[in-house]
């Protein structure tokens, strides 16, 4: 598998780490690298790397295979695991002192306890409080099953946290869940269970707010350079490129079909050109005949179907192209923030799509 190389992604760790440096900047908070689903495509070795160097001392990912890769990559800082882990794995965490997993339900708490009996208070926990996203999370009515539990098998809780369900867009609901976490947290600690880490805050929230800030933020999207708010913020550098060459230059007379599904015929007479990249890479099929790829300095674009491992885009703009030129697909004029809205998508979508199977250059002097 693979692109033989035609096509492959330019990642500035310079970038990533004056992202991370200009968040940590905002807030007296520190700032949890999340590097969950590859570091957003990015590459989780690499990216938690240059972001330990930085100054991390907390890492956040979703699975339990995500914290076993960091620490085989030799990151001794403590590893927030977001997401259910099996209780098969379970035994395996005990003697691994820098991984956390969440609590966030009585069921799987029960689980966990009946799987581990009384190991259950070797295991590293934050707890995960809903407070109005409704996805993970010990709800309200569950407090008081949640605190008899937690005393009774003595479960050695380290912190608290929840999540905001539209930080970016709506500062009173946002209110509302920070009101709910400071009452579930005052409720715990009337029944003397404290914490010592409490954290709610994404990137949305650590651009926009102060008052939210408790002991750590938690930051993906804007370290890896993808906007968290509708405002653009010429602080949060872009720090991907994806290049590819030209394939093949074609001249097309006007009214023939271009590429699947016979539903686009050029305009005019024109000149298009071959790019051997696809949805198989990861490049969104939504981006037929909307997308844009930069070639020479000049915006093109795409015309007809996104194919598997192939787009066509218009040229006739541009003199003198061979076969071989490079083509920036994305990063340039047309970045990865401006391709989300082009296709009405979030940019994280666009950045974790990628395919594995492109090769990552890394680059910069971290
Ligand atoms: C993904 C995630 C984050 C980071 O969110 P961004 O918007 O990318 O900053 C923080 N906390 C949790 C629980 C997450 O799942």
């Amino acid at each position: 598998m693979g692109n033989s190389k035609n096509s492959y992604l330019e990642i500035d760790l310079d970038k990533v780490v004056e992202n991370y440096n200009y968040i940590k900047g905002l807030t007296n908070s520190k700032v949890m690298a999340v590097v969950k689903a590859n570091a957003y495509g990015l590459g989780i070795v690499e990216i938690a790397k240059v972001l330990k160097k930085a100054g991390a001392d907390f890492f956040g990912v979703a699975f339990y295979e995500e914290a076993i890769k960091l620490i085989k990559s030799g990151i001794k800082e403590k590893i927030l695991i977001f997401n259910y882990i099996k209780k098969e794995y379970l035994n395996k965490l005990i003697n691994i002192n820098n991984i956390i997993i969440t609590i966030y339900s009585i069921e799987q708490l029960n689980g966990y306890i009946d799987y581990m009996g009384d190991n259950i208070n070797k295991l590293k926990i934050h707890l995960k409080v809903n407070t109005g996203l409704d996805r993970l999370g010990i709800r309200e009515e569950d407090l008081n099953i949640a605190i008899k539990l937690i005393k009774k098998y003595n479960l050695k809780i380290e912190g608290i946290y929840s999540h905001f369900a539209n930080a970016s867009g709506n500062e009173g609901y946002t209110r509302f869940q920070d009101n709910n976490f400071n009452k579930i947290i005052k409720k715990f600690e009337e029944n003397n269970i404290l914490f010592r880490v409490k954290h709610i805050s994404n990137s949305a929230a650590t651009l926009l707010y102060r008052k939210f800030d408790y002991d750590y933020v938690r930051v993906g999207m804007a370290i890896y350079g993808l906007q968290p708010l509708e405002e653009y913020n010429n602080n949060i550098k872009e720090v991907l490129t994806l290049k590819s060459i030209i394939s093949g230059v074609f001249n097309v007379k006007k009214g023939e079909n271009i590429g699947y599904g016979l539903k686009t015929a050029a305009l005019k007479n024109m000149k298009i050109a071959i790019i051997p990249i696809g949805y198989s890479d990861g490049y969104l099929f939504q981006l037929s005949s909307k997308g844009l790829v930069e070639i020479n300095g000049i915006e093109c674009n795409i015309v007809g179907e996104v194919c598997m491992d192939q787009i066509i885009v218009d040229v006739s703009k541009i003199e003198n192209l061979k076969i071989e030129d490079e083509v920036i697909v994305i990063g340039g004029k047309i970045g990865i923030n401006r391709l989300a809205k082009i296709v009405d998508t979030i940019p994280d979508e666009i950045l974790c799509k990628l395919s594995n199977s492109l090769e990552k250059n890394y680059i910069g002097d971290v």
